[in-house]
């Protein structure tokens, strides 16, 4: 697929075309998960200035109030993260 360097007047299938597209980047509508209780993320498709296409992922993860759990809740979350990157980045790949 080739992609094209941002233009405002022609959005992408997948852009919001509201005001989170602006003159730098086309970003898409949010995709929630909330997991009550324990936490939200929010998966946001962008396509960048140079045509560079990335998923942005926001992230909120209730911690215990406890230092030290809350600690392995986000040593937790850091090595979960560094798996789903790389499992993404592999899917990619294979597909190329
Ligand atoms: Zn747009």
């Amino acid at each position: 697929m080739t992609r094209k360097p941002h233009d405002p007047t022609h959005h992408t299938g997948w852009c919001a075309r509201d005001h989170r597209c602006n003159h730098a980047e086309h970003r898409s509508d949010d995709i929630a998960v909330t997991i009550p209780g324990h936490g939200r993320a929010v998966l946001t498709r962008v396509r960048d200035s140079q045509g560079r296409e990335y998923g942005e992922l926001r992230a909120r993860i209730h911690l215990d109030p406890d230092e030290y759990t809350a600690r392995v809740q986000l040593r937790t979350a850091l090595t979960d993260l560094r798996g789903l990157l790389s499992r993404a980045a592999d899917y990619t790949r294979r597909s190329a």
